[in-house]
């Protein structure tokens, strides 16, 4: 028997809760318990007028940027229409059946504005991390650390000689352009010039590092405590790998700063494993580096590398394969000169009269009439490194390592960011911190069920 036909009527009173029509086991149910945003209001006070009209609450507004990051809605617009239309995200944003939904626009004027101005993003990175630490998902043993790189908000096509480049139009994108010129994140993360840039964001760097084809790109830079994946601290740089390392070395002094957190290994791919930063972790830090060492010094033209030649700590010398010896100086001078160079190594030289009767010469300099061999000054600590990788513990920090490029693939697949939404390096920035926070949120949502 076919049913009466369904006619929408409108009903003079309704009885209905939001609360009940969001399921137990909703992900922003298990977020929402542990997103405390009671100091938002106090911390953006400065930043609000005395006078005027009143504003958007800044928790509706945070909390509504924050489910399109975790949901992977990128578009603002488009935040606005789901959270009127999906029950479950105005509940997450505390609004009723009948709120209005703050417009769209409201969203660039608080973060080109206040929320810049007072850093809010990274507040609430902070405040959400504490909670982890709290919760006792950071075990503060072991950090991984990876940079990932996402196109920007530009056309690879639109492109301009960078040498005496003036823009067009003074925009957002091109005054922070200029502002970051010096900076070692972006303009100055290396002496090498760009050749071309983006009109529309020149502050992104052009990049082949993706292979397939150059794009105009950032890249973000995480500091992943292993035990959880949790994510302690987030770096926007140039995609250049100087600007990603010396971020890494940022984050580790910012976490011991904020938090006291101390690693005792740090645990990076080779683009980490140059000489100053293992240096750096070793000596000034005491901390272990799980990293592949940066080793330049192999020779593929049959002459001996320097592995070949065996360092001796007592004499400070080197002794070749032929078993004669090479120091760093061979004469007492009155004054005393430097050894160490400008690139910070040491070079030991052989002596002539050795090398002009040794049997081994066409092996060792056959074009050169004695030998040379330098040691970085920080040769103490890639032995160190040398000797870690050899070991199980390696084995392992590399295989937690791919956590942090979990992270990557989610935040790129899942939450969408595998391309920017906003132009310059403090648009970037704000999307990468946001990204970060909302998957801290998650893990703690995935990981801490909740009590019965
Ligand atoms: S050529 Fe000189 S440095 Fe090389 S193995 Fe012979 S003695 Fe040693």
């Amino acid at each position: 028997m076919m049913g009466p036909r369904q006619v929408a009527q409108g009903a003079l009173f309704y009885e209905f809760s939001i609360e009940d029509h969001v399921p137990a086991d909703h992900l922003l149910r298990k977020i929402n318990r542990f997103l405390d945003l009671s100091d938002i209001r106090s911390f953006l006070a400065p930043y609000y007028s005395h006078q005027g009209r009143p504003s958007i609450d800044p928790e509706l507004m945070i909390r509504m940027l924050l489910l399109g990051c975790a949901m992977g809605i990128r578009s603002e617009r488009r935040l606005c229409d789901e959270v009127h239309l999906n029950l479950a995200y105005r509940w997450f944003c505390r609004l009723d059946l009948t709120d209005p939904i703050p417009d769209h626009s409201t969203f660039s004027k608080n973060r080109h504005g206040r929320f810049r101005d007072s850093d809010l993003f990274r507040h609430l990175f902070e405040t959400v991390l504490a909670r982890c630490i709290a919760e006792g998902l950071v075990g503060g043993e072991a950090f991984g650390v990876d940079a990932s790189i996402v196109q920007a908000d530009a056309k690879r096509l639109n492109k301009v000689e960078a040498a005496g480049w003036t823009p067009e139009r003074i925009t957002r994108a091109t005054n922070e352009y200029f502002e970051t010129l010096d900076d070692a994140a972006f303009g100055d993360a290396t002496p090498v010039k760009p050749k071309v840039l983006s009109p529309v964001d020149p502050a992104a760097r052009f990049t082949g590092a993706k292979k397939a084809y150059s794009i105009f790109a950032y890249s973000t830079n995480y500091l992943v405590d292993l035990e959880n994946a949790v994510i302690v601290d987030v770096e926007t740089t140039a995609p250049i790998r100087q600007a990603e390392v010396n971020a890494a070395l940022d984050m580790v002094d910012r976490v011991e700063e904020r938090f006291g957190l101390y690693p005792e290994r740090f645990v990076g791919d080779g683009a980490y494993g140059n000489a100053e930063t293992l240096g750096w972790l070793v000596h000034e830090k005491g901390i272990e580096p799980h990293v592949p060492v940066l080793d330049k010094s192999s020779r593929f033209n049959q002459t001996f590398s320097r592995a070949d030649f065996q360092f001796d700590h007592i004499k400070d010398r080197y002794l070749c394969p032929g078993g004669k010896e090479l120091l760093t100086s061979r004469r007492q001078f009155q004054t005393i000169r430097p050894q160490v160079k400008d690139d910070e190594t040491v070079r030991y030289r052989s002596l002539k009269s050795d090398c002009d009767t040794c049997e081994l010469k066409y092996r060792c300099c056959p074009k050169t009439p004695t030998r040379a061999v330098t040691r970085s000054i920080h040769e103490g600590a890639r032995d160190m490194a040398r000797a870690i990788a050899e070991t199980d513990a390696f084995v392992a920090s590399r295989r937690a390592r791919r956590k942090v490029e979990m992270l990557f693939a989610h935040m790129k697949k899942i939450m969408g960011l595998d391309r920017l939404r906003l132009r310059g390096p403090n648009g970037a920035k704000d999307e990468f911190t946001m990204a970060a926070t909302a998957q801290n949120l998650r893990k703690m949502a995935k990981l801490l069920p909740e009590p019965v």
